[in-house]
């Protein structure tokens, strides 16, 4: 389907931070090809997530597109509080002592060369223990710790802390997060700090949520427990539909309870940073693939995040590695790759979108000569013999034996376009809604361009007004075959029972065949 735009299949998560958070540069993302943006409650205050999802709103408004915005919650991350300067570069050998103080500036003494850091986890002391490995920046920097200093034999007034031997050394910026892998944490899945970030989030009427180290599908029902009872303490707050979670899976007992968390969370992210670190990096490519599976078999669209373009944060070029694995992302399946300090904070945001949509693009063309005959619809909806999965599954038979340019689906809600994206067509899928919080849920959908419409009033009406939308952005040409299916009547959710052929511009002509048949 030619567009005015770069439309890929494949969707494109860009995480707002300073590096884009003003109108045009996110304009420029979106007209690059971003459909879905991030807002990180790690890094900020509720007037930068404000800001941030301003401007979101603003440039989809802009750029008349839908445009998913979700938060991330920040989960039990133990995090480097600040440091002096906001870079602090710790070297082999160091001697590093780490405290719990609120407020504490991470600096390194001049004349002694010890480094003295702070983290915002209060118990670190207690329940880290000599020999355990502790880790920055997504493993980057590594350190063992040597010792603890009790508050009890604490002579220098600095509280308990931990003394560690740097093996690796690296730059430390403000708020790097820190992986015990050794350690027993106890701290809950849903911190003070999410639950403040959830409410936000439900107030400002994000369209998802994403839950940072989920371990077992109990931590998702706990989120789902406080959205709903924060949104029956809010009457008039997304009344029609819950704010949808986005679980990460990041922790080695998340892999052992995958099957649960399929099925209790409404999208799946492959969050490699936190993941690449708790486990063996070795097994992180095949379990990528085993997440991806799972969620799809539970009918749940996958994001994979994290170092897709990392080079990218200060080159205008990816490195060849980079450019495979986020082509392999795509291949394994996933609906959507993310970028994160790439647009967050780096110097090339506009380059790394571009080389995530060329890359989608190619990779796209390739599924569709090569691997156009070998996908799977997904496992679970299927067995189950639910309708709108048998009919997403029978569209894109016909869809693909046609030769269609594009299917049409009215889904109120987004669930026959969810579907429809599920057997991974090799075409675009317009979903259409007159419901914005639906549409711009549906930006995460592999596949899915999602158009609001007001609800019309027969099948006769949606017939002609899809013909005028695909004339008017000339999507396809005049006579080319396309796929509709709708429910009946239109617009009720979950009654997706209706498949046309249609032949766009060709109202009679349709008529008559179907007459003629
Ligand atoms: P998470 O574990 O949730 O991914 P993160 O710390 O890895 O958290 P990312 O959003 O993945 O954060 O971004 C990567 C890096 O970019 C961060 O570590 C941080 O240095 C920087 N960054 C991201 N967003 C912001 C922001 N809003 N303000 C300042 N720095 C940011
Ligand atoms: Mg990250
Ligand atoms: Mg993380």
């Amino acid at each position: 389907m030619p567009t005015e735009r770069h439309e890929t299949l494949t969707k494109i998560v860009a995480t707002v931070g300073p590096a884009c958070n003003r109108v045009d540069t996110l304009v420029k993302l979106i007209e690059g090809g971003v459909r879905v943006l991030r807002i990180n409650f790690s890094h900020g205050s509720f007037e930068d997530f404000e800001n941030s999802l301003r401007v979101a709103r603003q440039a989809a408004d802009r750029t008349n597109t839908a445009i998913g915005v979700f938060g991330d919650l920040s989960g039990p991350k133990i995090r480097v509080t600040t440091v002096d300067n906001n870079e602090l570069e710790l070297h082999v050998g160091d001697h590093v002592e780490i405290n719990s103080r609120e407020g504490f500036v991470g600096r390194r003494d001049g004349q002694t060369g010890v480094v003295t850091l702070a983290c915002t986890y209060d118990r670190l002391v207690d329940e880290v223990e000599i020999g355990h490995r502790l880790l920055i920046n997504d493993g980057a920097i590594r350190m063992l710790v040597t010792n603890k200093v009790a508050d009890n034999e604490d002579q220098l007034g600095l509280g308990p802390r931990l003394i560690c031997n740097v093996l690796v050394g690296g730059p430390v910026s403000n708020k790097k997060g820190i992986n015990l892998p050794d350690t027993h944490i106890s701290a809950p899945a849903l911190t003070d700090w999410d639950e403040e970030c959830a409410a936000w989030a439900v107030e400002n009427e994000l369209d998802y949520l994403a839950m940072s180290f989920v371990r077992r599908a109990a931590d998702l029902e706990r989120l789902h427990g406080f959205l709903e009872s924060f949104g029956r303490s809010r009457s008039g707050i997304r009344s029609h539909t819950r704010l949808p979670i986005i679980a990460k899976i990041e922790k080695p007992q998340a892999i052992d309870e995958l099957e649960g968390i399929c099925d209790k969370a409404d999208a799946i992210m492959v969050a490699r940073g936190d993941l690449g670190v708790e486990m063996d990096l070795a097994e992180v490519p095949v379990i990528q693939k085993r997440i991806i599976r799972c969620a799809h078999d539970h009918s749940k669209p996958v994001i994979v995040a994290t170092q897709m373009l990392q080079s990218m944060i200060d080159e205008p070029v990816p490195t060849r590695a980079e450019v495979s694995d986020c082509a392999n992302a795509i291949l394994d399946g996933a609906d959507a790759v993310m970028l994160s300090g790439e647009t967050a904070v780096g110097r090339y945001p506009d380059e790394a979108v571009s080389v995530l949509t060329r890359t989608a693009r190619f990779t796209e063309d390739h599924r569709a000569q090569v691997m156009g005959q070998q996908t799977r619809p997904p496992r679970l909806a299927q067995e189950s013999r639910y309708r709108t999965a048998a009919i997403a599954h029978g569209v894109s038979t016909i869809a693909k034996d046609l030769g269609a340019h594009c299917v049409v689906t009215w889904s109120e809600l987004g669930g026959s376009a969810r579907y429809l994206s599920q057997n991974r067509l090799t075409i675009p899928i317009v979903a259409v809604s007159s419901n914005q919080t639906a549409l711009r849920q549906m930006a995460l959908h592999y596949g899915v361009v999602p158009v609001w419409m007001p609800r019309p009033a027969s099948p006769e009406a949606f017939l002609q007004a899809v013909d005028q939308l695909f004339l008017d952005r000339q999507w396809v040409a005049p006579g080319d075959p396309i796929v509709i299916c709708r429910g009946d009547p239109i617009g009720t959710p979950g009654v997706t029972n209706q498949i046309r052929i249609h032949y766009v511009g060709d109202v009679c002509r349709v008529t008559w065949r179907v007459k003629g048949e």
